[in-house]
Protein backbone atom coordinates (compact mmCIF):
# COMPACT_ATOMS: atom_id res chain seq x y z
CA UNK A 1 0.00 0.00 0.00
CA UNK A 2 1.32 3.09 -1.04
CA UNK A 3 2.23 5.84 2.28
CA UNK A 4 -0.08 8.50 2.84
CA UNK A 5 1.07 12.26 2.26
CA UNK A 6 0.95 12.68 6.04
CA UNK A 7 3.00 9.51 7.09
CA UNK A 8 5.29 10.52 4.38
CA UNK A 9 5.26 14.41 5.68
CA UNK A 10 5.66 13.53 9.52
CA UNK A 11 9.21 12.04 9.72
CA UNK A 12 10.55 15.07 7.41
CA UNK A 13 8.56 17.54 9.78
CA UNK A 14 10.06 15.67 12.70
CA UNK A 15 13.25 15.52 11.79
CA UNK A 16 13.48 19.36 10.62
CA UNK A 17 12.35 20.23 14.18
CA UNK A 18 14.68 17.69 15.59
CA UNK A 19 17.77 19.71 13.37
CA UNK A 20 16.39 23.29 14.99
CA UNK A 21 16.35 22.03 18.42
CA UNK A 22 13.44 22.49 19.21
CA UNK A 23 12.09 18.82 20.14
CA UNK A 24 15.32 19.43 21.93
CA UNK A 25 13.95 22.44 23.90
CA UNK A 26 10.43 20.86 23.98
CA UNK A 27 11.76 17.82 25.92
CA UNK A 28 13.98 19.99 28.19
CA UNK A 29 11.13 21.76 28.99
CA UNK A 30 9.11 18.82 29.91
CA UNK A 31 11.67 17.37 32.09
CA UNK A 32 11.48 20.62 33.99
CA UNK A 33 7.98 20.91 34.37
CA UNK A 34 5.92 20.10 37.34
CA UNK A 35 3.24 17.33 37.85
CA UNK A 36 0.71 18.16 40.39
CA UNK A 37 -1.67 14.84 40.85
CA UNK A 38 -5.08 15.25 42.49
CA UNK A 39 -7.26 12.90 44.54
CA UNK A 40 -10.25 12.60 46.28
CA UNK A 41 -11.52 9.24 47.72
CA UNK A 42 -10.54 5.62 47.76
CA UNK A 43 -12.22 2.13 48.07
CA UNK A 44 -11.50 -1.40 47.88
CA UNK A 45 -14.18 -2.37 45.77
CA UNK A 46 -15.32 -0.84 42.57
CA UNK A 47 -17.33 2.15 43.96
CA UNK A 48 -18.31 5.72 41.84
CA UNK A 49 -16.66 8.71 42.57
CA UNK A 50 -13.84 6.32 44.75
CA UNK A 51 -10.70 5.17 43.33
CA UNK A 52 -9.46 1.34 43.56
CA UNK A 53 -7.01 0.70 46.27
CA UNK A 54 -5.25 -2.09 43.43
CA UNK A 55 -5.24 0.89 40.67
CA UNK A 56 -3.64 3.31 43.00
CA UNK A 57 -0.79 1.31 43.90
CA UNK A 58 -0.10 0.54 40.45
CA UNK A 59 0.03 3.97 40.17
CA UNK A 60 2.15 4.95 42.41
CA UNK A 61 4.41 1.88 41.59
CA UNK A 62 4.48 3.90 37.85
CA UNK A 63 4.48 6.95 39.23
CA UNK A 64 7.62 6.20 41.64
CA UNK A 65 9.49 4.62 38.43
CA UNK A 66 8.81 7.54 35.88
CA UNK A 67 8.98 10.54 38.42
CA UNK A 68 10.80 12.35 41.35
CA UNK A 69 8.08 12.26 43.54
CA UNK A 70 8.97 15.28 45.84
CA UNK A 71 7.01 16.80 49.00
CA UNK A 72 4.85 20.04 48.75
CA UNK A 73 7.31 21.67 51.10
CA UNK A 74 10.42 21.49 48.34
CA UNK A 75 8.11 23.45 45.80
CA UNK A 76 8.24 26.14 48.40
CA UNK A 77 12.00 25.59 49.51
CA UNK A 78 12.18 26.39 45.82
CA UNK A 79 10.24 29.57 45.86
CA UNK A 80 12.37 30.49 48.96
CA UNK A 81 15.63 30.30 46.70
CA UNK A 82 16.42 27.45 49.26
CA UNK A 83 16.58 24.59 46.72
CA UNK A 84 16.66 23.26 43.32
CA UNK A 85 13.99 20.57 42.38
CA UNK A 86 15.12 17.45 40.44
CA UNK A 87 14.30 16.29 36.85
CA UNK A 88 10.81 15.23 36.58
CA UNK A 89 9.47 16.72 39.47
CA UNK A 90 6.11 15.47 40.64
CA UNK A 91 3.44 15.84 44.01
CA UNK A 92 0.76 14.30 45.06
CA UNK A 93 -2.22 15.27 46.43
CA UNK A 94 -5.37 14.45 48.15
CA UNK A 95 -8.18 16.78 48.98
CA UNK A 96 -10.97 16.77 51.26
CA UNK A 97 -9.41 14.93 54.12
CA UNK A 98 -12.21 11.21 54.38
CA UNK A 99 -11.16 8.63 56.61
CA UNK A 100 -10.26 6.30 53.10
CA UNK A 101 -7.03 8.31 52.74
CA UNK A 102 -5.80 6.88 56.39
CA UNK A 103 -7.15 3.76 56.18
CA UNK A 104 -6.53 2.78 52.38
CA UNK A 105 -4.12 5.87 50.29
CA UNK A 106 -1.66 5.82 53.58
CA UNK A 107 -0.63 2.02 53.89
CA UNK A 108 0.62 2.18 50.25
CA UNK A 109 1.96 6.10 50.53
CA UNK A 110 4.27 4.30 53.29
CA UNK A 111 5.16 1.07 50.95
CA UNK A 112 6.10 2.91 48.70
CA UNK A 113 7.83 5.42 50.86
CA UNK A 114 5.69 8.72 48.86
CA UNK A 115 5.09 11.86 50.01
CA UNK A 116 1.81 13.51 49.59
CA UNK A 117 -0.10 16.51 51.04
CA UNK A 118 -4.25 15.81 52.34
CA UNK A 119 -6.05 19.14 51.92
CA UNK A 120 -8.40 19.44 55.06
CA UNK A 121 -11.66 21.12 55.00
CA UNK A 122 -11.49 21.98 58.80
CA UNK A 123 -15.64 21.76 59.35
CA UNK A 124 -15.87 18.50 57.93
CA UNK A 125 -13.02 17.21 59.70
CA UNK A 126 -13.49 18.91 62.83
CA UNK A 127 -17.20 19.02 63.16
CA UNK A 128 -18.48 16.59 61.08
CA UNK A 129 -20.23 18.69 58.98
CA UNK A 130 -21.00 17.38 55.47
CA UNK A 131 -19.87 18.16 52.27
CA UNK A 132 -22.42 19.42 50.13
CA UNK A 133 -21.92 16.67 47.20
CA UNK A 134 -22.16 13.79 50.79
CA UNK A 135 -25.40 15.00 51.13
CA UNK A 136 -26.63 15.36 47.73
CA UNK A 137 -25.56 11.57 47.23
CA UNK A 138 -27.01 10.55 51.02
CA UNK A 139 -30.70 12.10 49.34
CA UNK A 140 -30.43 10.38 46.34
CA UNK A 141 -29.43 7.00 47.60
CA UNK A 142 -32.44 7.10 50.78
CA UNK A 143 -35.22 8.24 48.05
CA UNK A 144 -38.67 7.03 49.08
CA UNK A 145 -39.02 7.62 45.47
CA UNK A 146 -37.77 5.76 42.39
CA UNK A 147 -38.11 8.77 40.19
CA UNK A 148 -38.72 12.55 40.27
CA UNK A 149 -39.07 15.51 38.41
CA UNK A 150 -37.25 18.46 39.77
CA UNK A 151 -36.09 22.04 38.54
CA UNK A 152 -32.96 23.37 39.25
CA UNK A 153 -32.41 26.96 37.79
CA UNK A 154 -35.63 27.21 35.71
CA UNK A 155 -34.57 23.95 34.12
CA UNK A 156 -36.77 21.25 34.58
CA UNK A 157 -35.03 16.96 34.83
CA UNK A 158 -37.05 14.18 35.26
CA UNK A 159 -34.14 11.77 37.43
CA UNK A 160 -34.45 7.89 38.28
CA UNK A 161 -32.39 6.84 41.04
CA UNK A 162 -34.00 3.42 41.07
CA UNK A 163 -31.24 1.67 39.46
CA UNK A 164 -27.37 1.72 39.78
CA UNK A 165 -26.91 4.02 36.52
CA UNK A 166 -30.29 6.12 37.30
CA UNK A 167 -28.52 7.03 40.67
CA UNK A 168 -25.37 7.60 38.83
CA UNK A 169 -26.70 9.31 36.41
CA UNK A 170 -28.88 12.06 38.14
CA UNK A 171 -25.75 12.41 40.82
CA UNK A 172 -23.75 13.41 38.16
CA UNK A 173 -26.27 16.09 36.61
CA UNK A 174 -27.15 17.35 39.58
CA UNK A 175 -23.28 17.83 40.82
CA UNK A 176 -22.52 19.23 37.76
CA UNK A 177 -25.26 21.90 37.62
CA UNK A 178 -25.09 22.76 41.36
CA UNK A 179 -21.26 22.49 41.69
CA UNK A 180 -20.65 26.72 40.55
CA UNK A 181 -23.10 28.08 42.65
CA UNK A 182 -22.39 29.13 46.09
CA UNK A 183 -24.81 28.95 49.62
CA UNK A 184 -27.69 28.87 47.67
CA UNK A 185 -27.20 25.08 46.74
CA UNK A 186 -27.64 23.71 50.22
CA UNK A 187 -31.18 25.24 49.74
CA UNK A 188 -32.27 23.58 46.79
CA UNK A 189 -30.62 20.41 48.68
CA UNK A 190 -33.05 21.29 51.29
CA UNK A 191 -35.99 21.07 49.00
CA UNK A 192 -34.58 17.95 47.27
CA UNK A 193 -34.62 16.03 50.45
CA UNK A 194 -38.22 17.59 50.95
CA UNK A 195 -39.32 16.27 47.92
CA UNK A 196 -37.55 12.80 48.39
CA UNK A 197 -38.76 12.67 52.04
CA UNK A 198 -35.27 12.05 53.23
CA UNK A 199 -34.15 12.99 56.92
CA UNK A 200 -30.41 14.02 56.55
CA UNK A 201 -28.68 13.41 59.62
CA UNK A 202 -26.93 16.52 61.39
CA UNK A 203 -23.54 14.95 61.15
CA UNK A 204 -22.20 12.97 58.45
CA UNK A 205 -23.10 9.32 58.16
CA UNK A 206 -20.12 6.43 58.40
CA UNK A 207 -19.84 6.22 54.66
CA UNK A 208 -18.78 9.71 54.32
CA UNK A 209 -16.47 9.82 57.39
CA UNK A 210 -14.02 12.03 57.66
CA UNK A 211 -10.52 11.68 59.08
CA UNK A 212 -9.79 12.73 63.10
CA UNK A 213 -7.03 14.14 63.93
CA UNK A 214 -5.26 11.46 65.36
CA UNK A 215 -5.03 10.13 61.96
CA UNK A 216 -3.71 13.65 61.07
CA UNK A 217 -0.89 13.04 63.45
CA UNK A 218 0.16 9.71 62.82
CA UNK A 219 0.81 10.44 59.34
CA UNK A 220 2.24 13.67 59.94
CA UNK A 221 4.98 11.83 61.32
CA UNK A 222 5.54 9.88 58.00
CA UNK A 223 5.85 12.38 55.42
CA UNK A 224 2.20 12.99 54.78
CA UNK A 225 1.99 16.98 54.89
CA UNK A 226 -1.71 19.11 55.70
CA UNK A 227 -2.78 22.35 53.74
CA UNK A 228 -6.04 24.05 53.86
CA UNK A 229 -9.20 23.44 52.14
CA UNK A 230 -10.95 25.95 53.48
CA UNK A 231 -13.72 25.75 56.44
CA UNK A 232 -16.62 25.03 54.90
CA UNK A 233 -15.85 24.09 51.32
CA UNK A 234 -17.70 27.22 49.53
CA UNK A 235 -17.02 28.31 46.26
CA UNK A 236 -14.56 31.17 47.49
CA UNK A 237 -15.47 33.48 44.56
CA UNK A 238 -18.59 34.09 45.23
CA UNK A 239 -18.02 34.96 49.21
CA UNK A 240 -17.79 38.69 50.47
CA UNK A 241 -14.21 39.63 50.60
CA UNK A 242 -14.65 38.69 54.98
CA UNK A 243 -15.98 35.53 54.50
CA UNK A 244 -13.24 34.35 52.03
CA UNK A 245 -10.61 35.66 54.65
CA UNK A 246 -12.45 34.01 57.19
CA UNK A 247 -12.15 30.58 55.35
CA UNK A 248 -8.65 30.68 54.49
CA UNK A 249 -7.86 32.11 58.15
CA UNK A 250 -9.57 30.18 60.63
CA UNK A 251 -8.70 26.79 58.46
CA UNK A 252 -5.05 27.66 58.51
CA UNK A 253 -5.26 29.08 62.04
CA UNK A 254 -6.92 25.72 63.27
CA UNK A 255 -4.59 23.33 61.10
CA UNK A 256 -1.66 25.57 62.44
CA UNK A 257 -2.95 24.31 66.37
CA UNK A 258 -3.64 21.36 65.84
CA UNK A 259 -0.61 19.77 64.16
CA UNK A 260 1.75 22.73 65.39
CA UNK A 261 3.19 23.58 61.97
CA UNK A 262 3.08 26.24 59.46
CA UNK A 263 0.00 25.52 56.76
CA UNK A 264 1.23 27.23 53.97
CA UNK A 265 -0.72 25.69 50.97
CA UNK A 266 -4.90 26.45 50.01
CA UNK A 267 -6.71 23.90 48.05
CA UNK A 268 -9.63 25.88 46.01
CA UNK A 269 -12.82 24.08 47.06
CA UNK A 270 -13.91 23.22 42.84
CA UNK A 271 -10.65 25.22 42.10
CA UNK A 272 -11.59 26.48 38.24
CA UNK A 273 -11.23 29.79 37.03
CA UNK A 274 -13.75 31.22 37.93
CA UNK A 275 -13.91 30.01 41.20
CA UNK A 276 -10.27 31.33 42.17
CA UNK A 277 -10.85 35.57 41.32
CA UNK A 278 -7.74 37.52 41.36
CA UNK A 279 -9.50 38.90 44.95
CA UNK A 280 -9.30 35.33 46.33
CA UNK A 281 -5.48 34.98 45.31
CA UNK A 282 -4.63 38.05 46.87
CA UNK A 283 -6.55 37.73 50.52
CA UNK A 284 -5.02 34.03 50.59
CA UNK A 285 -1.47 35.54 50.27
CA UNK A 286 -2.69 38.05 52.94
CA UNK A 287 -3.75 35.20 55.37
CA UNK A 288 0.20 34.62 54.93
CA UNK A 289 -0.40 31.26 52.43
CA UNK A 290 2.46 31.08 49.61
CA UNK A 291 1.11 28.95 47.41
CA UNK A 292 -3.10 27.63 46.14
CA UNK A 293 -3.36 24.75 43.96
CA UNK A 294 -6.53 24.64 41.69
CA UNK A 295 -8.47 21.62 39.55
CA UNK A 296 -7.31 23.00 36.25
CA UNK A 297 -5.68 20.55 33.88
CA UNK A 298 -2.43 21.12 32.77
CA UNK A 299 1.81 21.02 34.17
CA UNK A 300 3.50 23.74 35.92
CA UNK A 301 6.72 25.30 34.98
CA UNK A 302 7.77 26.35 38.81
CA UNK A 303 9.34 29.68 37.74
CA UNK A 304 6.60 31.20 35.50
CA UNK A 305 3.41 29.52 36.58
CA UNK A 306 1.39 31.65 39.24
CA UNK A 307 2.15 29.92 42.66
CA UNK A 308 -1.45 31.17 43.88
CA UNK A 309 -3.16 29.45 40.70
CA UNK A 310 -0.88 25.35 40.60
CA UNK A 311 -2.53 23.58 38.04
CA UNK A 312 -3.71 19.90 38.64
CA UNK A 313 -4.37 16.80 37.13
CA UNK A 314 -5.59 13.46 37.90
CA UNK A 315 -5.35 9.79 36.83
CA UNK A 316 -8.04 7.67 36.35
CA UNK A 317 -6.09 4.42 34.84
CA UNK A 318 -3.73 1.94 35.78
CA UNK A 319 -2.20 1.02 32.28
CA UNK A 320 1.24 2.22 32.38
CA UNK A 321 0.91 3.18 28.71
CA UNK A 322 -1.95 4.85 28.68
CA UNK A 323 -0.87 6.52 32.57
CA UNK A 324 2.30 7.47 30.23
CA UNK A 325 0.28 9.19 27.89
CA UNK A 326 -1.96 11.29 29.70
CA UNK A 327 0.74 12.93 31.71
CA UNK A 328 2.66 13.35 28.83
CA UNK A 329 -0.40 15.34 26.33
CA UNK A 330 -1.11 17.21 29.70
CA UNK A 331 -1.31 20.86 28.22
CA UNK A 332 2.16 23.32 29.31
CA UNK A 333 1.37 25.31 32.25
ZN1 LIG B 1 -12.96 19.43 47.82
Amino acid sequence: MANSPLSVVKPVVISALHHLGVLKMWRYRQKHELIILMYHRFSLDSEPFKLNAVVFERQLAFLAKKYNIIAFPDLLEFYQGKAELPDNPLIITIDDGYYDNYSIAYPLLRKYDISATIFLATDFVSRNAWLWSNRLEYILKHSARPSFNFSIMGEEFTFDVDTFSGWHCSQLTIFNTLRHLGDEKEAILDELAGLLQVDVPEEVTEEFKSLDWQNIREMQENRVFFGSHTCSHPILSSLTRERVYRELMESKTEIEGELDTAVDVICYPNGQPEDISQSVQSIAQECGYMAGVSTILARNDPPTTNRFSLNRSSLSVCNDAHMAAILARLPAG
